[in-house]
């Protein structure tokens, strides 16, 4: 029987990182948002442990990255390729670094913010099943007190790798089944050796160790002897089966020796390599962002900032068009642009694996990227992969090679950074012309105008995304290139009274 019936703008499936950014996202924007997840609480558990550079600007741009710190357990000054370090030291950023954070602070800090703006999680609010036509979609949930009914004119499902919202859309998943069986295990350890770190330079130094029963590492999470066990070998568990002391054992001494011993097991996870995205990640009024559109080896680190990330460029969109002052297409750009992203990252977390029993050629390759990865310039194209600091969207408009690029932070005047004109989740135009400021002035409410007497850069129109959407053609002294990005991406300016 159905109990009661809500109506919002947008339900959001999934009180993940994803789900929960888009949310900030889109109340922000002012547009009404109904938050869905079907666990009771929070399992205060942690897949993911840190945030790359470009999520951490992606959070600045908010103003998220101080309270999201405050859960953090410390910055990591490079990160990886399949256990080969990489620095950020070639690419023009304020955060060259990953924060080490457990996936729990991130869902709190953004759980937090979303409360601030007046949104409660709804939890125990299982989606069940839905529908879409031209009026709208309706979502129908399952909660401890009966049935409910939600109207919107959106839903996003952010419901995670065996997403609901996917299945029942029919969209298709194509990819790869799982040929690599690994379990992460946070345990407190006994008797542990000097040679085991409580505190780490970076996280490859943690997690490249072999052995001939596997492959894993110990990353210590910030309270005395608590370490997390990441363990790939070439058994094939059954993964209903949960992982077991034994099986932590046997693989700590693996790696580290017999003299260190399990106590205590707070969490242990298994997973996998199975590689899969979604073909569209819209359908009509239904669209997936995060690992509801992509699932992957954890390599790297990056499932959790990709599902961030698509928050990020779908958010703004989402409430342009729930709004109604969206430009045609808008909303069809987050597969185009995201779709790509997201399959560059299934691919580079594939060679970042090797199989459990790896031919000679497979072994060779990867001492081959073992080396090129040492040279400077093949590292800095690895770091901007890993971290999204080169994501480079292909947008409209006279070439030039800062477009379709994330705009690095700019010191306007002293101590006075262009990232904090983003927080209210507006574009920025940057600019030392006062023309430029005159043809803005229509979309005064979307665009954040601001004249400055010097810039390092030419001047810039930047999506509330950060990335790059305008910069004056080379000898073109018309207003006109600024006219048509401002109305390609925001549309008819509102009328004026
Ligand atoms: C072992 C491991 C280690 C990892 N390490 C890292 C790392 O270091 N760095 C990194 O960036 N990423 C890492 N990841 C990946 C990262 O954890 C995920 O990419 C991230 O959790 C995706 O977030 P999400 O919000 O899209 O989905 P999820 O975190 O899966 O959230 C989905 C939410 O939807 C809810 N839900 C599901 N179905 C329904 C329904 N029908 N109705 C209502 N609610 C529903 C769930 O309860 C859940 O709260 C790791 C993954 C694994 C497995």
């Amino acid at each position: 029987m159905v109990m009661e019936l809500r109506k919002t703008d947008v339900i959001v499936v999934g009180s993940g990182p994803t789900g929960l950014m888009l949310a900030n996202e889109l109340a922000l924007a002012g547009v009404g948002v109904v938050v869905l997840d079907r666990l009771a609480e929070r399992s205060g558990q942690s897949k993911a442990l840190n945030l790359q550079p470009r999520t951490a600007e992606v959070f600045d741009l908010r103003g998220l990255l101080e309270p999201v710190r405050r859960y953090a357990l410390g910055n990591w000054g490079s990160g990886h390729f399949g256990g080969r370090p990489l620095t950020y030291e070639g690419w023009e950023t304020r955060h060259p670094y990953q924060v080490h954070i457990p996936q729990a602070g991130v869902e709190r800090a953004l759980e937090e913010r979303l409360a601030e703006q007046g949104v409660q999680v709804s939890r125990g609010h299982e989606l069940v099943g839905f529908t879409q036509d031209d009026a709208g979609v309706r979502a129908t949930v399952r909660t401890a007190a009966g049935e409910l009914r939600v109207e919107a004119e959106y839903l996003v499902g952010c419901d995670g790798g065996r997403s609901t919202v996917r299945k029942q859309l029919g969209v298709e998943f194509p990819g790869t089944d799982a040929s690599l069986f690994a379990f992460v295990a946070d345990v407190f350890l006994v008797n542990r050796p000097a040679t085991i770190p409580t505190r780490l330079r970076s996280v490859h130094d943690a997690i490249g160790r072999r052995s001939d029963k596997g492959s894993g590492g110990l990353i210590p999470m910030g309270e005395p002897d608590l370490f997390r066990l990441i363990y790939t070998s070439a058994a094939r568990p059954d993964r209903t089966v949960p992982v077991s002391v034994d099986e932590i054992t046997s693989a700590l001494h693996a790696l580290y020796g017999n003299e260190v011993e399990v106590g205590e097991v707070r969490w242990a996870s298994r997973f996998t390599n199975a590689t899969r995205q979604a073909a569209q990640y819209r359908v009509d009024r239904v669209l997936l962002a995060g690992d509801a559109a992509h699932i992957h080896f954890p390599a790297g680190g990056q499932g959790l900032n990709l599902g961030v990330q698509d928050a990020m460029n779908l958010g703004w969109k989402l409430a342009a068009q729930v709004q109604g002052r969206a430009p045609d297409g808008l909303l069809d750009t987050y597969h185009t642009e995201r779709h790509p992203v997201g399959a560059r990252v299934l691919d580079n977390t594939r060679a970042q694996t090797l199989p459990p029993q790896p031919s000679p050629e497979t072994l060779a390759m990867h001492r081959l990227i073992t080396d090129l990865a040492k040279l400077p310039e093949a590292n800095r194209h690895l770091a901007g992969m890993v971290s999204g600091l080169d994501i480079h969207y292909p947008f409209p408009g006279p070439p030039h090679p800062l477009l379709g690029r994330r705009l690095p932070d700019i010191e306007l005047t002293p101590g006075n950074w262009s990232s904090t004109l983003f927080h209210p989740a507006k574009a920025v135009l940057l600019t030392t012309s006062p023309d430029h400021l005159k043809t803005a002035a229509p979309w005064s409410p979307q665009v954040n105008a601001t004249l400055i007497p010097t810039l390092p850069t030419p001047a810039t129109l930047t999506r509330p995304d950060g990335h790059i959407c305008w910069t004056p053609p080379p000898n073109d002294p018309t207003p006109d290139s600024l006219l048509t990005a401002l109305h390609t991406w925001f549309g008819t300016p509102p009328s004026r009274p």
